[in-house]
């Protein structure tokens, strides 16, 4: 008899992206005329970057020449991606990380999902409360957590994002050995100083404890205070695995291509207290699974550090940044209190009041499609997450249809 997974069993429906589609058609249907102007996706509209289009032009012809040609490429990256990124993404800011400290990847989503495989199943697990859904479903599928009750999974560690610690949350007074942070964080866009990073960093060594630090939307900070990569912070190399993608740097949500840094030093232990090297179980388990990413996309990522395609993605995060700003702004003289957009797409705003009632409201009465918090965890109820990810004048019509709406 084939027996399932029942871990399977215990996820809870994610109701937050279909409830929004459900809401959305139904008011589109009563109100055909309506301009729905979307400010809850997460995903980036701009095209690709002029610099990365030729990149991968160029790929495209090189595999269509018999001399050129490239078939299966190394598993873990090309060296000239994995080189460009040690350089530019690390060395350049003072990170010790090596080339073959990268792996390549098509996806952080997978490499977030992917990574707990290396773990035992008995872990005390610590995940912040909102937060992207897959560090927890993935632990769940696992069997790392007991039944959910009351939208939290027994078991988990809930890290609390909340006004009172400014949306960073500090160590927990328990220990635990498996810690996810993100930041800028989705879907707060609240960022985290070196100083609060560190505190994270010593809590993992003083627990024998890994940091799993997702760091999807490095490329939006601004402030020169604050650290893109967790392994700014002394020490961090042995105990942080970082998570890093091109998807929100430079617009490839549609192309793919992600990387994972795991630094040959990091080290997990077995039962009896014996080290075991992270890199190297990695590695086996990155070259069992992964047949590595097209040739035509690593080149087009490796254009992303070119002179003139580093230019273009900052363009294009800054044209979305200056979107935040004006929702950042709008919903400030508006009297709501609301942090992100600065170092980040995203504007968590507290709506005083039910996330999914003010989302009504503003789909209803200003056509305009926002996320309610509530679908990222139990301390997102209160809350909205506006998205900076579409085009400035719809922005601005969306802003000003949300005044115009709430001043009534
Ligand atoms: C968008 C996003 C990612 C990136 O996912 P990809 O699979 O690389 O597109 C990772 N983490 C968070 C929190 C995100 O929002």
């Amino acid at each position: 008899m084939i027996s399932v997974n029942e871990n399977y069993s215990k996820l809870q429906a994610s109701y937050l992206f279909s409830e929004i589609a459900k809401r959305v058609k139904a008011y589109q249907t009563a109100h055909p005329e309506a301009a729905v102007i979307r400010l809850g996706i997460g995903d980036v509209t701009l095209p690709l970057a002029p610099a990365c289009r030729e990149a991968m032009h160029k790929a495209v012809d090189e595999l269509g020449e018999e001399a050129t040609f490239r078939g299966y490429g190394p598993e873990q990256g090309y060296d000239f991606l994995r080189e460009a990124i040690a350089v530019n993404d690390y060395q350049s800011r003072g990170c010790d990380i090596k080339a073959s400290e990268i792996f390549v990847s098509d996806g952080s989503k997978c490499d977030c999902a992917n990574i707990q495989e290396l773990f035992a199943d008995e872990l005390r697990i610590a995940i912040p409360d909102p937060v992207y859904p897959v560090y927890v479903d993935t632990n769940v599928m696992a069997g790392r957590t007991g039944a959910a009750a009351d939208g939290r999974y027994q078991g988990l560690c809930y890290l609390e994002s909340t006004a009172a610690n400014n949306f960073v949350p500090a160590p927990p007074a328990e220990a635990v050995d498996l810690i996810y942070l993100c930041f800028p964080n989705n879907p707060t866009g609240a960022v985290a100083t070196k100083e609060q990073l560190k505190a994270w960093v010593d809590y993992a060594k003083a627990n024998k404890a890994l940091i799993l630090f997702d760091a999807a939307y490095e490329a939006f900070i601004r402030d020169p205070e604050i650290p893109h990569s967790i392994y700014e912070i002394e020490g961090a190399k042995d105990v942080a695995i970082e998570f890093r993608s091109f998807s929100k740097k430079a617009g490839f949500t549609g192309v793919r291509c992600a990387f994972t840094v795991v630094p040959e030093g990091l080290k997990a232990y077995t039962k009896a207290g014996e080290e075991v090297a992270l890199h190297a179980m990695w590695n086996r388990r990155h070259t069992t699974k992964f047949n590595g990413v097209s040739y035509p996309v690593q080149r087009a990522a490796e254009a992303v550090y070119s002179a003139e395609g580093a230019r273009q993605t900052t363009e294009q995060v800054d044209y979305y940044l200056g979107n935040a700003k004006l929702i950042r702004e709008g919903v400030k003289a508006l009297g709501f209190d609301c942090v992100g957009g600065d170092n980040s797409p995203y504007v968590w705003v507290n709506v005083k009041g039910d996330s999914w009632e003010f989302f009504d409201r503003l789909l209803n009465e200003a056509q305009v499609v926002t996320t309610p918090g509530a679908g990222f965890g139990r301390c997102g109820q209160g809350y909205i997450r506006i998205s900076a990810f579409n085009n400035r004048e719809k922005v601005i019509e969306a802003m000003g249809r949300i005044a115009k709406a709430l001043a009534n």
